[in-house]
């Protein structure tokens, strides 16, 4: 059927005559009783991108793990007002995705495979080996005598999937260290 600008705009009147508002009206996410009722809830940011909403993240325990069961937009934070993009309102998945690593996996300098270590022994390693590149490379002054107190031998590529908590630590962690590169893979 064929339409035109006229016969539109015509409808559209014919229907406000007849008490149809076809004025914008806001969305709002509703709030699931069943879900705010069981498990164990929890506020967070969403670390997709850079709007920030907030969300009530449910959690209950599963064969003896914590698993993230629900996840709704939170209708007392500012700016989301209770609503999530489809983005946000997928981010059970994070926590739950089939695919996700959970372990750690090692490829030695030269070898061709990965083998499994523990998240421990990680911590442990990545540690040293910031600590002796860094010591090894901070300039306290330029050859003037003009104050650093930095490294250019790290760099640092935040990550997405960081929220506004992390992010605030993992600044004062790298800044504390005296490193200047630091950067986010949204740049990239
Ligand atoms: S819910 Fe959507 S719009 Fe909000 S922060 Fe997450 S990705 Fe961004």
């Amino acid at each position: 059927m064929k339409i035109s600008r006229r016969g539109f705009l015509g409808a559209g009147g014919l229907l406000g005559f007849l008490g149809v508002d076809l004025a914008p009206t806001k969305a709002w996410a509703s709030q699931k009783a069943t879900s705010v009722a069981r498990g164990r809830l929890t506020t967070t940011i969403c670390p997709y991108c850079a709007v920030g909403c907030s969300s009530i993240v449910t959690s209950e325990k599963k064969d003896g793990r914590w698993a993230v069961t629900n996840v709704e937009g939170d209708p007392d934070h500012p700016i989301n007002e209770g609503t999530l993009c489809p983005k946000g309102a997928s981010l059970s998945q994070m926590a739950n995705g089939e695919t996700r690593l959970r372990e750690v996996l090692y490829r030695a300098p030269g070898a061709s495979g990965f083998v499994k270590k523990d998240w421990g022994w990680a911590a442990k390693e990545i540690a040293q080996r910031i600590k002796k590149t860094r010591d090894a490379t901070f300039r306290a002054a330029d050859d003037k005598g003009q104050p650093l107190q930095h490294t250019t031998a790290i760099a640092s590529v935040g990550s997405a999937a960081m929220d506004n908590e992390e992010c605030w630590l993992y600044q004062k962690m790298l800044r504390s260290m005296g490193l200047v590169y630091i950067e986010h893979q949204a740049r990239i």
